[in-house]
């Protein structure tokens, strides 16, 4: 592709393609609502939203971009970043390593030769970095994960309860993967509190905005698009991101490296969320999942939109890189 020198042209572009990539995948309903936590199949199935943000603060937004959905799995990685720069790698390595396991984000495998879990973006790791949020009780830790999520949001983030509750009567195998990190001392104490520290983290609202707000500070070394705010220290940041592109699509992150090459997060709310280095962040809301709880259409959009805008972070030639 052609370097792009015009920002209102590029811009232009890409809103066409996010719009006729939005038309053509519309009809599109492959794929199952999440039903493990029964408050996840009450979603509407059609919604549909795809949304794009600069490091500049240039958006494209297309479909149900209002819409908000439980951000899952996706807080894993946010919560990560807060563990790093609270506790530092080597205590975050010492809970979580950086492996992609290939098993399913709920295995309760852990890193046996280390003794610890294998990556922070599988259940098992996620729970052990929920574990390092500081605090004296459940509140004052909900209020320090609540305030990291503030500052990604630009505003007071917001729980839904209904899929709390629903997390809470559906998360015995969540429950056996914390008593498995207390057995091995992962953990050390509190470990409901710790769990329901991990099921309100899953249950923040969000909208697909929201989430290509989160990329764009992630993919400019935690430069907010919008408040210009430090929200993650810029070393932190480039840990997320290649541990997202290594670990964040689930058991399928392997072939998404290969193929879309963005590093990314999912949940099995429907949301997917790309950070591309230098230029920002896009994230789509579709809630039929794949069989690796992946959201369809999202697989689908960033496939297009990638090879479209050449955004496979090892493409040879990536124009929009630093011309955002
Ligand atoms: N609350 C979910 C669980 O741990 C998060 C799963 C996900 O989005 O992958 O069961």
């Amino acid at each position: 592709m052609a370097e792009i020198h015009d920002h209102q042209r590029a811009a232009e572009w890409f809103k066409h393609v996010c719009r006729d990539v939005h038309g053509r995948l519309d009809g599109l309903d492959e794929g199952a609502l999440a039903s493990y936590i029964p408050e996840l199949a009450r979603v509407d199935p059609d919604h549909f939203a795809i949304a794009a943000m600069t490091v500049a603060g240039r958006s494209a937004n297309e479909g149900d971009c209002d819409q908000t959905f439980t951000i899952q799995s996706i807080s894993k990685l946010l919560m990560y970043g807060l563990a790093l720069e609270t506790h530092g790698r080597d205590e975050v390595l010492k809970r979580a390593g950086v492996a992609p396991t290939g098993d399913p984000f709920n295995s309760i495998k852990l890193d046996e030769a280390h003794r610890r879990a294998p990556n922070p973006m599988v259940n098992s790791g996620a729970i052990a970095i929920a574990s390092m949020v500081e605090g004296d009780d459940l509140a004052a830790r909900r209020e320090v994960v609540l305030a990291l999520f503030e500052r990604y949001l630009g505003r007071r983030p917001e729980v839904d309860e209904a899929v709390l509750a629903s997390e809470t009567v559906a998360g015995n195998r969540n429950r056996a993967i914390g008593y498995l990190l207390l057995n091995e001392g992962i953990i050390t104490d509190r470990v409901e509190e710790t769990l329901d520290l991990y099921f309100m983290q899953c249950s923040i609202l969000v909208t697909a905005v929201d989430l290509a707000v989160i990329g764009a500070a992630i993919a400019n070394h935690g430069v907010h698009p919008m408040t210009g705010q430090q929200v993650v220290a810029p070393q932190v940041s480039r840990d997320m991101l290649t541990v997202a592109l290594t670990c964040g699509m689930y058991d399928y992150a392997g072939e998404w490296a290969y193929t879309v090459g963005i590093p990314a997060k999912s949940g099995v709310g429907g949301g997917i969320v790309g950070m591309i280095p230098d230029v920002g962040g896009i994230a789509v809301y579709s809630p039929r999942l794949d069989a690796h709880g992946n959201s369809v259409r999202g697989i689908r959009v960033f496939e297009e939109l990638s090879e479209e805008f050449d955004l496979h972070v090892f493409d040879a030639d990536r124009p929009w890189r630093r011309n955002t």
